[in-house]
């Protein structure tokens, strides 16, 4: 038959010896590397007893951000959203009003604002891309769920605790 390259190599096989023509030996020698592995130390982390040191750059759930006056950072200019590659996050703008300057910080706000936590990637560029240091993500990870809906987290499950308002809360999200 005429080979398609010249690159084509045939193998020859050796003849079993007469050690490996004995299964039994093969099952011996395997077993004796997994009899080895017991001194090794267990990669297994024993979760929720023990927990995962995690790296300096671990990028968890997200954490809409407030400014040190306690209002809120994001604008809903949507650059989040455009550079979303899994397209998971969803907001709608509204315009402060005069009586609302105490609560956003800018002109306008998002009154609706959700990430589907089934699609994100964690991957960080909503963080990036955020001209108001209003999202970031933190060392959390997304608690698992049964429900997918459960999954679609608002603005209140991802709006950081007031520093004044809700002080409690604040300290339980920050571990403290
Ligand atoms: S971390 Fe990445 S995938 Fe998740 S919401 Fe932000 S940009 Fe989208
Ligand atoms: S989180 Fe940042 S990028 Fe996203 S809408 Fe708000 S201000 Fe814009």
């Amino acid at each position: 038959m005429q080979s398609l390259t010249s690159r084509a190599k045939a193998v020859e096989r050796s003849p079993m010896t007469f050690l490996e023509q004995l299964y039994l030996w093969n099952i011996l020698k395997g077993m004796f590397i997994t009899f080895l592995h017991i001194f090794k130390k267990q990669p297994t982390i024993r979760y929720p007893e023990q927990k995962r040191e995690f790296s300096r750059v671990f990028r968890g759930l997200h954490v809409l951000n407030r400014d040190s006056e306690g209002r809120e950072n994001c604008t809903a200019c949507g650059l989040c959203a455009v550079a979303c590659p899994a397209e998971a996050i969803t907001m709608e703008a509204a315009e402060r009003l005069d009586s609302e300057k105490h609560l956003y910080r800018e002109e306008k706000y998002a009154a609706k604002y959700e990430i589907n936590m089934l699609r994100c990637i964690f991957c960080g560029l909503c963080e990036e891309a955020c001209p108001k240091d209003a999202i970031y993500l933190s060392e959390t990870f997304t608690p698992a769920d049964f429900a997918r809906k459960n999954f679609i987290y608002n603005k209140s499950d991802l709006l950081i605790p007031h520093r004044i308002n809700q002080a409690e809360e604040l300290s339980a999200a920050k571990g403290l």
